[in-house]
């Protein structure tokens, strides 16, 4: 068949492949409408359905016999810009996932319109037939509410209802009807009356008669005078103004009625600091003169600029950001995690107002829908947002900042596509031909080792601004301490501090009251019944008691009150979380006002805020919490920051584990004496010898980094070999077993050279959610050949009842 024809992506399916489709000619010619691209998003006909698509190629011919048409494009724009589709090629290429799902990635959620089934009762269908019971509950359901979609008939009936409804559709009993469905998130607006008169002389001629004749329609004018002559019908309201007036009004054509959309910005109101004067430190000048010139002459190059915590790096980011802005292009600056920076978002604020556009995964659906409006269609430059705003359709893109590059929350591990933000924002300066700049005070060690082999650029911001001290840091043993919470040195450096009214910080890693609850008598733990886990206990709050809380399902049950194994009495409650701290700190200091940020006082939206405000505000005297507290937060009062247990995560079964304990207890100690008054950081240990520890101590990284880089190198751990992680999942532990049996087979035969495959074995979560997991490790030098053999495992994976997901390059593996 002759075309032209287009390559269709449907989204919102299961299809992981591209479908083929005609294009009308009115999608081709230039006219009022808009014109079909590469990156177009078009609603098209799927089997019975209708779904929305996204255009990814152009062909001339087809070997199909029959192609159905594109019924419609259906914005004025391709939504995926060109450049952004290569990137996300590369993605479903590297990550080995379908270019489906990194597209409904690249794209805000719920925006697509798709059609799905009414069943109703055939009109002319008598029901005299016999019908089974399960047949007539369809029947009755349906006689009862007209007609109703499968899902909704699932939900009522349980699984199976589909096929019996096929079978009566079949039948001529009951009838299917396609309907469309309107997108969840659409375009807001809100109705305006404008007044029409515009001549200053009508209002002094005509309005007092109307006031006396028609006071309603007199009260609506004078408010629109007062307000520059518009106002929204829900403000007119509020003034008792209704829509009969309103009507009235515009039938005598004084008033004119119209809708205007609303941009749903959260960050409207944000109140932002003034501009920061910049007054360079030499480093800062350095690092400037090494990324500006890529900036201006838009050229691709990584710079990995390594800092001291407090050093000033989101200046550099600014002035980087404002050059950008200077040849006319637009920036995007990833950080791990909004929340839990706000004063970040402010500064950008306050610098570049309006131009900022905020991206996150916190916002409404309606909110992200907007914000990426903004940007795509060029009223917004600059977008300051989370791991999914590296997919921002910026026009013209011409930097992209990743601050705090070493953060874990970069990658995307929970589901496919699972990619580092970091490392596609590389691929995307390469692509798109502009300069990276990666930042942190601790770089991880994949990024410290490209720039050590020259890939990337390497700046180094070595003293902190106004040449401020780095916090003094003491490792206390706490096998000397006789089991109390804090040492003594710690306790004393609390009163110290609020006796002097300077603010702590105090980070505790761990959530809830005891992380586990164990028999003195057999040692049994009291453990999740879908899970294999341990269930920590947490304190009793207003209205309920204390429960037992499962941190991988969420799953609660109360606390037993004898031993589930050997049914003795005296469970007792082993280590501390951060409420057990919290507890502690208002039995032993009850004169100071604590304030908790761990996931369960954060639950609700802007709890975050609140609380950093309120310790800003000085509301606080000490801010417990989990790794939250050790993120990017900026206040000049916190003289001390002490770590309760530096313990928590060193032995976890994870390559890195002792690469995140040196980076979290880094950027926690980063945290103190960032104003006038030196800052001291106390840190309990039990185990004072480990490496991460006491390089932390000294501020070391660069020993810390390079004997860990020996230890990596040896055993072929990233950054040297690289890794990629097969998960098996199943309810059933002999079918995921044999799964993983038949994939590490199939790696092993495969002719890879130099590749090591290791397991399969039960992961380290061995069951979760009531699936048992199982997993394979496969490692090689080289990548592509690594990607290669993993393909090829991927393409053998055939057992229905065991999902499998593969997670190239993991960060986290658990
Ligand atoms: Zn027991
Ligand atoms: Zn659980």
């Amino acid at each position: 068949m002759a075309g032209p024809f287009a390559d269709i992506v449907p989204l919102g399916t299961r299809l992981d492949r591209a479908m083929t489709y005609r294009v009308p000619e009115n999608l081709l010619e230039q006219t009022d409408r808009p014109r079909i691209a590469e990156g177009s998003r078009v609603l098209v006909p799927l089997g019975p359905r209708w779904a929305t698509g996204i255009v990814v190629a152009f062909r001339d011919r087809t070997e199909l016999e029959s192609v159905r048409a594109i019924a419609m494009c259906l914005d004025p724009y391709p939504v995926i810009t060109a450049a952004l589709l290569e990137t996300c090629r590369w993605i479903a290429s590297y990550y080995l996932c379908s270019l489906r799902e990194v597209l409904t990635a690249a794209l805000p959620a719920g925006i697509h319109t798709q059609s799905n089934q009414r069943i109703s009762i055939h009109p002319e269908h008598p029901l005299n037939g016999s019908l089974t019971p399960r047949q007539s509950a369809v029947v009755s359901a349906l006689q009862d509410a007209g007609d109703l979609n499968l899902r909704q008939l699932e939900r009522r009936l349980g699984k199976g209802t589909r096929g019996i409804v096929h079978e009566l559709v079949r039948k001529g009993v009951l009838e299917a009807q396609q309907a469309m469905v309107d997108p969840r998130v659409r375009i807001s607006t809100q109705r305006v009356a404008r007044l029409v008169p515009t001549d200053p002389e009508w209002a002094t001629a005509e309005l007092p008669a109307i006031r006396k004749r028609a006071p309603k329609q007199g009260v609506c004018l004078d408010f629109l005078l007062e307000h520059n002559g518009t106002a929204t019908t829900r403000e007119l309201g509020e003034i008792g103004v209704d829509a009969r007036v309103l009507r009235r009004l515009a039938d005598r054509r004084l008033v004119d009625l119209h809708d205007e959309e609303v941009v749903r910005d959260p960050y409207a109101q944000v109140t932002s600091d003034p501009p920061d004067t910049f007054d360079p430190t030499a480093d800062q000048r350095n690092a400037l003169d090494r990324i500006l010139p890529d900036v201006k002459d838009s050229r691709f190059r990584v710079h990995l600029m390594h800092g001291v915590t407090g050093s000033g790096k989101t200046l550099v980011y600014i002035e980087a950001v404002a050059a950008a802005l200077e040849q006319g292009r637009g920036a995007i600056v990833l950080i791990p995690e909004i929340a839990l920076t706000p004063q970040t978002v402010r500064r950008f604020r306050a610098r570049f107002g309006d131009r900022v556009a905020v991206l996150h995964s916190a916002l409404s659906a309606g909110e992200r829908y907007d914000a990426w409006r903004e940007v795509r269609e060029g009223r917004r430059h600059v977008v300051v947002g989370a791991r999914s705003a590296v997919f921002a359709p910026v026009i013209d893109l011409g930097l992209i900042v990743v601050d705090e590059e070493h953060d874990g929350a970069y990658k995307q591990d929970e589901k496919a596509p699972r990619y580092s933000a970091r490392d596609v924002a590389v691929v995307r300066g390469q692509q798109e031909e502009f300069p990276v700049v990666l930042g942190s005070a601790t770089p991880s060690l994949e990024s410290y080792h490209n720039a050590d082999t020259g890939k990337f650029d390497r700046i180094e911001l070595e003293g902190r601004v106004d040449d401020r001290p780095l916090p003094e840091v003491r490792l206390v043993d706490m096998r000397q301490e006789g089991g109390d919470l804090f040492s003594t040195a710690l306790r004393q450096a609390i009163q110290d501090r609020l006796g002097r009214d300077e603010r702590i910080i105090l980070l505790q890693n761990r959530r809830g009251y005891a992380p586990f609850v164990q028999c003195t008598e057999c040692g049994v733990s009291q453990e999740c019944a879908s899970c294999q886990v341990t269930l920590t206990y947490h304190a009793p709050r207003a209205g309920s008691d204390g429960r037992m809380v499962c941190h991988y399902c969420g799953r609660t049950e109360p606390r037993a009150p004898v031993c589930p194994s050997c049914r003795a009495p005296g469970l007792r409650l082993f280590g501390s979380g951060t409420q057990r701290v919290e507890e502690a700190l208002a039995e032993r200091f009850p004169e100071a006002r604590v304030l908790r940020m761990d996931v369960d006082s954060t639950s609700r939206k802007g709890s975050h805020e609140r609380i950093l405000d309120a310790f800003g505000a000085g509301e606080a005297d000490i801010l417990l919490g989990t790794q939250m507290v050790a993120k990017g937060l900026d206040f000049a009062g916190v003289t001390l920051v002490g770590v309760i247990s530096a313990d928590t995560g060193l032995s976890l079964p994870d390559f890195r584990a002792g690469e995140r304990t040196f980076q979290l207890l880094t950027q926690v100690a980063g945290r103190a004496g960032r104003g006038h008054t030196p800052g001291e950081v106390i840190i309990q240990t039990y185990r004072p010898e480990e490496q991460p520890l006491l390089c932390a101590r000294t501020h070391d990284y660069a020993t810390y980094v390079s004997g860990e880089l020996q230890t990596r190198e040896a055993l072929g751990y990233p950054p040297f070999g690289r890794m990629t992680l097969f998960l098996f999942r199943g309810p059933q532990e002999r079918d995921v077993a044999k799964a993983a049996g038949e994939c590490a087979e199939t790696l092993r035969s495969s002719d890879s050279e130099g590749l090591e495959v290791l397991g399969p074995v039960p992961a380290p979560l061995a069951r979760l959610q009531g699936h048992y997991r199982w997993q394979v490790i496969a490692k090689s030098f080289s990548a592509q050949r690594l990607n290669k053999a993993a393909r090829h495992a991927l393409e053998r994976h055939h057992r229905r009842a065991v999902t499998l997901s593969v997670d190239v390059d993991p960060v986290s593996m658990l």
